[in-house]
């Protein structure tokens, strides 16, 4: 059985900054991923990561931005680490390779993103999240002595010891169907979000919520899940993404009129207000007749503002994401984008060192809830969110692991879930294929759990959800062998979809009030007399989610109206 001070699982940005200070901090790290770690999620990020690096910036604005770009709704203590650490990991990143873009004068080159008061994004064009991944596994490939690399291991359930504790986890090997206990004396879940319970949505397949759900069967609270962003600019066909990025270069909005809709809605930011802001406008301007495109669904982001020379510099994956999957060329003609799923600010809850509430298990980067974005994150503060609280997860679990003798996690667990894995194959071909569950579930959700909500269609979601969690524990799979067998792993994950959902709607319908991504039509105020708190989820004995609720910490920043 492997043993290790430090069980990583998810090589995103989160996994591999976490293994890199484990292993600096003298650990013996295991890292895990279900596809190769340069494809984990954070590849597509394209826009950037936000510092205050600027000479006349300073983090005490970024940190004021990010509480105001939440609603309110995160936590200062963790958004003022986050913010006051950006710098440095910046700095940290450039020094061990990431190439980020330079201004004539030879200065790191800051581009405007949403919601931020000062050009505060630093770049690599519109590739960074490739750039800074590529660069973290090179430099864990230094400590090879000390990490070992499990890819295309899927992680299936996470152990407990007799006292609580977590010692590990169940994985299976994809390339051979083999299943075996891990040993840790901690375990940091970086296994990135659920973006995939909605359809169309801008994440990668393997964004189904597994960390979160495991994390929630084992009895971790789960938090803010209500808090679901929606990006601006996605493609109306297929929900690619079009970055942010665009906006920060200058890109306008327009309605079928060909105006600038957003002066109606933040005149003093315009296109770059946050993101809840943005694309509550453009749904608003569908609704009521001004969309574009040929059922009237769509609006125009105009990308022709902004210089050729500098779209083709600054923007170039864009430009090919519009050509190959738009048939648009951005440098001539507008291309028809409208909001679609992009992030999940809620999470397993940790505290700022990344630890939850059970001894020994931490969790860091978009499957956690720290909370620093709290009811709607700014763009390019996800990687920045990532690679600090990966690091201090990191570094605590190391430390922690120095103190600690190896838990005790039975072998007999690895049987457990190689039967269950053995139930799904052999299931009869009489119920519905799990193709087909989720693809009724993303739809569900994009319908009734999306920029706008009301009891009614919450409800009617969660009727269905639930009609889908009973077909999906009779759902069959056409593999049956052992080898790369994707088929069987797609059921288990359509269940921690489904549970993903089944937290995200109830908290809807729980928080009745409007914040952040969170938009009540039957509750159209924002009040913080009653609802200035995180919902937390967690498994009640009988399976059923049940809420509580923990105070939002303020340190400096008193809730005010939000106005752009
Ligand atoms: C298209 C796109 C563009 C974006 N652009 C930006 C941007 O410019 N700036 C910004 O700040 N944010 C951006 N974001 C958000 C940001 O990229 C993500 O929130 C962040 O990269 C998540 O990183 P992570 O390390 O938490 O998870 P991920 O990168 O998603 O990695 C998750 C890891 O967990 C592993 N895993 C999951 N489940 C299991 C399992 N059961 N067993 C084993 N391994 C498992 C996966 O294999 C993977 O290695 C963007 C997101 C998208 C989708």
């Amino acid at each position: 059985m492997p043993a290790h001070d430090v069980l990583i699982i998810g090589a995103g940005l989160a996994g591999q900054r976490a293994a890199l200070a484990a292993a600096e901090t003298g650990a013996s790290v295991a890292i895990m991923s279900k596809v190769h770690p340069v494809r984990s999620h954070s590849v597509a990020a394209a826009g950037g990561i936000n510092a205050a690096i600027a000479i006349d910036d300073d983090w005490t604005e970024h940190a004021y931005d990010t509480v105001k770009g939440s609603d309110f709704l995160g936590d200062q203590d963790a958004i003022e680490i986050m913010c006051s650490e950006a710098p440095g990991e910046a700095m940290h990143l450039e020094h061990i390779g990431v190439t980020f873009h330079r201004n004539d004068k030879g200065e790191l080159d800051l581009r405007a993103f949403g919601g931020a008061s000062k050009k505060r994004t630093a770049y690599v064009a519109d590739i960074t999240g490739q750039a800074i991944l590529h660069v973290l596994y090179e430099q864990l490939m230094r400590h090879h002595e000390t990490v070992d690399s499990f890819e295309e291991w899927f992680c299936t359930s996470l152990i407990r010891d007799d006292d609580g504790h977590c010692a590990g986890a169940v994985a299976r090997d994809i390339r051979s169907g083999t299943i075996e206990v891990f040993n840790a004396k901690s375990v940091i879940l970086a296994n990135g979000g659920n973006g995939q319970c909605y359809k169309p949505t801008t994440n990668a397949l393997i964004c189904t919520g597994d960390g979160i759900a495991q994390a929630y069967r084992a009895g971790a609270p789960i938090m803010d899940m209500e808090m679901v962003q929606y990006h601006p600019t996605t493609l109306a066909e297929n929900g690619f993404l079009i970055t942010e990025g665009a906006r920060g270069e200058g890109a306008h909005l327009l309605n079928s009129e060909g105006r600038r809709f957003m002066e109606d809605y933040a005149p003093n930011k315009m296109e770059l207000a946050s993101r809840d802001v943005v694309s509550r406008a453009e749904q608003t301007e569908i609704n009521e007749g001004r969309g574009v495109g040929p059922d009237g669904q769509g609006i125009y982001l105009d990308i022709t503002v902004v210089p050729r020379k500098r779209v083709l510099e600054a923007l170039r994956e864009i430009v090919n994401i519009g050509r190959d999957f738009a048939g648009t060329d951005i440098t001539r003609e507008p291309i028809m984008i409208r909001p679609g799923q992009h992030y999940i600010m809620g999470g397993v809850r940790t505290d700022v060192d990344g630890q939850t509430p059970i001894p020994g298990l931490y969790a860091a980067g978009e499957v956690a809830c720290v909370s620093v974005h709290g009811g709607n994150r700014l763009g390019a503060n996800s990687l920045l969110d990532t690679l600090i609280f990966g690091r201090r997860s990191g570094e605590h679990a190391a430390r922690r692991g120095k103190e600690l003798a190896m838990p005790k996690a039975p072998a007999t667990r690895a049987s457990e879930d190689a039967a269950q894995i053995k139930q799904i194959i052999d299931r009869p071909h009489d119920g519905r294929r799990v193709s087909e569950i989720k693809d009724e579930l993303g739809a569900t959700m994009n319908e009734f759990v999306a920029v706008y909500r009301d009891e009614d269609g919450l409800k009617k979601a969660g009727e269905i959800v639930g009609r889908l969690k009973e077909q999906a524990a009779e759902a069959y799979v056409d593999d049956r062998g052992t080898v790369f067998n994707q088929d069987v792993l797609g059921a288990l994950e359509v269940g921690y979809m489904i549970d993903c959902a089944e937290m995200t709607i109830v908290s809807a319908i729980d928080r009745k009030e409007s914040r952040g991504a969170q938009f009540r039509l039957d509750y159209p105020d924002r009040h913080d007399e009653e609802w200035l708190k995180h919902i937390n989820v967690t498994r009640s004995a009988d399976g059923e989610p049940e809420i509580s609720y923990s105070p939002v910490t303020i340190t400096q920043w008193e809730p005010e109206v939000r106005k752009y």
